[in-house]
């Protein structure tokens, strides 16, 4: 068993109602086990070109699971969980009704071409950092120390929405 953080975002559609479904969906694959969740956060857009105020806001959440998936099969789950709820891949750092990232494996390294864990900009995205930290206040970052300690380095430009944590609060419990 691993423990795997996944970050989600969206910035198209019921961004809401899209992350909680989602959340969902990631709790309900084979071979995975709900930890914890985040309540969402609402942040500015970022492009490639950097912030960009004209783009629809994103929303963003962080959940973390425990599974016996292989990282680059939990990868492939959830672009396939991408994909039911309409993702299209044009433009890269584009607007998108649902984006899945791999955060991070436990204290895993991995550098292949479809799957980089740690995720390489987490370090330095609030908006990742903010959801983990509330889902895990403890939680650490391999290579770059406690998410809360980053998080407060870097500085938190996201708003916490007042919408309720990711997960149903009982559902990690129903587990047998
Ligand atoms: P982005 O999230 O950078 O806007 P995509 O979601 O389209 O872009 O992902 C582009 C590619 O990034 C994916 O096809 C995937 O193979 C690769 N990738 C590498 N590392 C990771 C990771 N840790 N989490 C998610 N995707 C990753
Ligand atoms: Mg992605």
């Amino acid at each position: 068993m691993t423990r795997a953080v996944i970050a989600l975002g969206a910035n198209l559609g019921d961004r809401g109602s899209t992350l909680r479904a989602a959340a969902a969906a990631v709790a309900a694959l084979p071979g995975v086990r709900p930890v914890a969740s985040s309540r969402e956060v609402e942040s500015v857009a970022l492009t490639l070109d950097g912030l960009d105020t004209t783009k629809p806001r994103y929303r963003n959440g962080v959940v973390v699971v425990e599974t016996d998936l292989e990282p680059q099969q939990l990868l492939d789950a959830l672009h396939g969980i991408e994909d039911e709820h309409g993702r299209t891949r044009e433009v890269r750092w584009g607007d998108r009704t649902l984006d899945l990232d791999v955060i991070a494996v436990d204290d895993r390294r991995i550098d292949t071409a479809t799957l980089t864990v740690p995720h390489p900009r987490a370090h330095e995205r609030a908006f990742v950092l903010a959801p983990w930290a509330d889902a895990d206040p403890e939680a650490v970052l391999p290579g770059h120390g406690s998410v809360t300690t980053l998080l407060q380095a870097l500085g938190d430009d996201t708003e916490r929405v007042d919408e309720p944590r990711l997960f149903e609060a009982a559902e990690p419990e129903s587990t047998p």
